[in-house]
C-alpha cells in the first residue's frame, strides 16, 4: 500500500499536501482496492462553508484524499506549514483521470450537471482519449424517488470511479449518504462545475491567467452570480492572517526551547 500523504489542517480544514503527480498514485492506489473513499476539493469557499455547515465539515474530515484546489488554500499551507505544495484543481485531476483510464483500467461513471452538459462531456471524452472507459452516465436532476435507480444504474455498470458533479456541498452530503450503497466504487471525487467546463459550456480562465494565479478573479468577473460565494475569500485571507499572527513564536537559535 501507498504512502498516505502529509495532512494539515486549515482552519480546522484537513489538507493533503500532493501534487498532480502524487494525487494520481493515490488515485490508483484507491482504485486498486487498497484504500476506497471520496476526493474533495478543498478551496477557501469551502472552508468557511464548513465552519457554519456541520454535515460539509465531516464529510472534508472522512475524505480519503483532499486536494489543494484552491490557490488561497496552497498560500495559506505554505504559510501556516511551511509546505511547498501545489494547486491540484479538480476540474484538472478529473481529466487527468480519464486520461489515464484506459492505461489503469478505470471504469468510469459521470453523475451529475444537465442531461445535455453530462452526454456531451461524456462525448467529449470520449472523443479526447480513445480507449476510455466509460461505462455509464446519469444527470444530476433526480429527485429523492428516483435516486434509488441512479445507484441501481452505478452498480450495475461495474464502475469502480464515480465522478459526481451536483455543485458544492450538495455533492458532498450526496456522497456522505449514498457511497456506503456503492459499494463497488473504489474512488468518488466531487467535481463541481467541471463536466460544463469539459462540454464546452463554461470557460476555464485562459493560461496566462491561470499562471499567475487569478483564476478566481477570472470566474467572478465571467460568472457574476458567484461573488456571494466568492465573498469567502476575504474572510478566509483575514482567518488565515490571524492564525498566522497566533502561531506559537519559534524559539530563538540557541534557546532552550526543549
Ligand atoms: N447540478 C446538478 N444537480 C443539482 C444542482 C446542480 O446536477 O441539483 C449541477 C449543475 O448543473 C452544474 C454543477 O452541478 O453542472 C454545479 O456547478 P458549480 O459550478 O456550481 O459547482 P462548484 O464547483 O462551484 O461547487
Amino acid at each position: 500500500m501507498l504512502s498516505l500523504p502529509k495532512r494539515v489542517k486549515v482552519l480546522g480544514v484537513p489538507v493533503d499536501c500532493v501534487d498532480m503527480a502524487r494525487a494520481l498514485d493515490q488515485v490508483r492506489d484507491m482504485a486498486s482496492g487498497n484504500r476506497a473513499g471520496c476526493i474533495l476539493a478543498v478551496n477557501p469557499e469551502k472552508v468557511i462553508a464548513a465552519q457554519s455547515e456541520p454535515v460539509l465539515r465531516r464529510a472534508l474530515e472522512g475524505a480519503a484524499l483532499l486536494i489543494p484546489d484552491g490557490i488561497g488554500v496552497v498560500w495559506a499551507v505554505r504559510l501556516l506549514w511551511k509546505e511547498h505544495i501545489a494547486r491540484v484543481p479538480g476540474a484538472e485531476l478529473m481529466p487527468a483521470i480519464c486520461a489515464a483510464s484506459a492505461v489503469e483500467g478505470y471504469r468510469l461513471f459521470l453523475f451529475g450537471a444537465s442531461e445535455e452538459v453530462n452526454a456531451q462531456a461524456v462525448a467529449e471524452l470520449q472523443r479526447e482519449h480513445p480507449g476510455i472507459g466509460i461505462v455509464g452516465r446519469h444527470h444530476g436532476y433526480v429527485n429523492e424517488a428516483g435516486m434509488a435507480a441512479v445507484i441501481d444504474a452505478i452498480n450495475r455498470s461495474g464502475a469502480n470511479v464515480l465522478f459526481v458533479a451536483l455543485g458544492s456541498p450538495k455533492q458532498e452530503l450526496w456522497m456522505e449518504r449514498y457511497l456506503p450503497q456503492l459499494p463497488g466504487v473504489r474512488v468518488c471525487q466531487g467535481v463541481g462545475g467541471t463536466f460544463d467546463v469539459i462540454a464546452g459550456r463554461i470557460r476555464r480562465a485562459p493560461l496566462a491567467v491561470r499562471r499567475v494565479n487569478l483564476e478566481w478573479f477570472y470566474r467572478l468577473l465571467t460568472q457574476p452570480q458567484r461573488a456571494l460565494r466568492q465573498a469567502a475569500i476575504p474572510r478566509f485571507a483575514w482567518q488565515v492572517a490571524r492564525a498566522w499572527l497566533a502561531r506559537p513564536s519559534q524559539p530563538a537559535p540557541g534557546a532552550n526551547g526543549g
